[in-house]
């Protein structure tokens, strides 16, 4: 492909210092998935594009790019900072691990589809205040199926039935039904509520985020069990992620 000048619109989520005064920053796109920008003379002081590409920035911005392979910043139009994310240690914390997790489920300039949706949504309800936790477990729960390993939360992955008490079976993919709990060891124990948590977060249209309310103690069991699951099936060690644990552990 031909180099184009091209207007995206996304989210500014990484930016690593490159050469001289040149940084590069990764930007989330709504149609051209996830780009690394070169942005020249960023580091200098005064510099507008540098402005332009701190840490959760949200705007259009004008690249020029191959499609492949690092991109420029040429300018930019209509640029806002997420405030609410750049000043608060938790809430960035947060942000930068639900968006350094979708980064890892797909390759450069591949369409993120729904999940670009989902991951704006999720920034701008933590900048607005929703609690970071809940909405980071919605996101890993949805997020899931873009790694290929989709689980099944609408039925038991044994008989297909659809309603009654229900535990999580990793090894199986999805929630098993009170009438195989004897006979599937492999399923995690949880409690029936927090299976119903885990099968209304991970369906959870879009739109509901932040909408989910649950009791701490809940919230703390879901927490370490998307903790496993993630362990168990993906495998990431997310710097991120080690991040926020650590962060919550001095809370
Ligand atoms: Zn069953």
């Amino acid at each position: 492909m031909a180099r184009e000048l091209k207007e995206v619109q996304g989210i500014i989520f990484k930016r690593q210092k490159y050469k001289e005064a040149d940084l590069l920053a990764k930007i989330m796109t709504k149609e051209n998935g996830i780009i690394t920008l070169i942005v020249r003379g960023a580091l200098k002081p005064k510099s507008k594009l540098g402005a332009a590409t701190l840490n959760f920035s949200y705007g259009n911005y004008v690249i020029y790019t191959s499609g492949h392979g690092l991109s420029n910043l040429r300018t930019y139009k209509e640029v806002r900072q997420f405030d609410g994310l750049y000043n608060n240690l938790t809430k960035n914390a947060y942000a930068s691990f639900i968006l350094d997790l979708i980064d890892h489920a797909f390759l450069e300039y591949q369409n993120l589809g729904k999940y670009y949706t989902l991951a704006l949504y999720a920034i701008k309800k933590i900048n607005a205040g929703v609690d970071p936790e809940m909405i980071t477990q919605i996101v890993q729960m949805q997020l899931l199926a873009a790694y290929g390993v989709e689980p099944q939360l609408k039925q038991c992955v044994i008989c297909g039935k659809s309603q009654g008490i229900f535990d999580y079976s990793i090894k199986r993919g999805g929630i098993l039904c009170s009438d195989h709990f004897r006979v599937e060891n492999s399923r995690m124990h949880l409690k029936p509520k927090q299976t119903a948590v885990l099968r209304t977060i991970g369906l959870l249209p879009i739109e509901r985020l932040g909408s989910i309310k649950v009791s701490d103690d809940t919230k703390k069991a879901t927490r370490k069990a998307i903790d496993r699951i993630y362990r168990d099936t993906i495998d990431l060690n997310l710097k991120t992620k080690k991040f926020l644990d650590e962060l919550k552990m001095f809370n």
